[in-house]
């Protein structure tokens, strides 16, 4: 008897690992590009762990950008995601897009020289106002302009002050969107086709504001969707990289299954009725003023 349990489970147990073997060569399928998402890169023992803990240790960054190259993910630049979402490019398969935002110094101190170590490319969205202010904790504007000229790095526009889009009046909201791609690219020397929202907070109307601005994509801040819309060029979900996740929960988001696992969630919380679509749908459009 006890011998056949032994035998039942040592079979569940191959099973099992041949399972996620099968998964881990196939996924994710052809044309899902996962984007993640960064902010501050710091020393492992000083990273906040706390919910909505935007850190990320060095080491654990390092293992993931590891992760990354030695199983064959072609790291892709913004131009090639758009290219992509605009059908003028097929994907390979393993496509995925490293971003940071808010231009913070350790991007440049921690986050880069990993980068470049694995030559992975990688996005930066700027905040205006903090490239001129002279704090230490952010990439100043003459580090930006040295940062423009390297091949690795995208620097996308993340408005000039970094408020919050939807609460601002639309004469603000448009100089936040309008502004930002013009000073940058008057001082980069370059255009500046990306843009993101502050804590990834958007509506329709900061939508058309960014089309109109004439932005090619522009990103959310995690899986967060307007309500009842389809993901648009507009409205980039991100997978937020926790700290301390461990690398399987990692290959999770990059191959896709985590997002797959949210879907299924948002679909079956649905159908029973739980109210709660979860954190997809979080954000209703704009009332239409008069
Ligand atoms: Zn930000």
């Amino acid at each position: 008897m006890k011998s056949k349990k032994k035998v039942w489970v040592l079979g569940g147990g191959v099973g099992v690992f041949f399972a996620f073997a099968l998964l881990f060569i196939s996924l994710p399928p052809k044309g899902h590009v996962p984007i993640l998402m960064y902010h501050f890169v710091y020393p492992d023992v000083d990273v906040k762990h706390g919910k909505g803990s935007l850190n990320i240790g060095v080491d654990e960054f390092e293992l993931q950008m590891w992760f990354l190259k030695t199983f064959g993910y072609r790291t892709i630049s913004l131009d090639d995601l758009y290219a992509i979402k605009t059908g003028q490019v097929e994907p390979q398969g393993r496509e995925i897009v490293v971003t940071f935002d808010d231009g913070h110094s350790t991007y440049l101190t921690r986050a880069l020289p990993i980068l470049r170590r694995y030559g992975i490319k990688s996005a930066n969205f700027l905040i205006w106002d903090h490239l001129n202010l002279g704090w230490s904790d952010f990439v100043s504007l003459q580090a930006a302009k040295d940062l423009a000229g390297d091949p690795l790095v995208i620097l996308g526009a993340h408005t000039l002050s970094h408020r919050i889009l939807t609460e601002l009046e639309p004469k603000e909201m448009e100089a936040e969107i309008v502004q930002s791609k013009r000073k940058l690219e008057e001082a980069l020397g370059k255009p500046v086709h990306y843009f993101c929202y502050p804590t990834g907070v958007f509506n329709e109307e900061v939508m058309n504001l960014v089309g109109q601005a004439g932005y090619r994509l522009a990103f959310t801040t995690s899986r967060k969707r307007l309500n009842h819309n389809p993901e648009t060029l507009y409205s980039l979900t991100r997978i937020k990289i926790k700290p301390n996740q461990g690398l399987f929960v990692f290959w999770a988001n990059v191959s896709g299954l985590s997002g797959y696992a949210k879907e299924l969630s948002v679909f079956f919380s649905q159908l029973t009725g739980n109210g709660s679509s979860g954190k997809l749908n979080v954000y209703e459009p704009a009332p239409k003023t008069m």
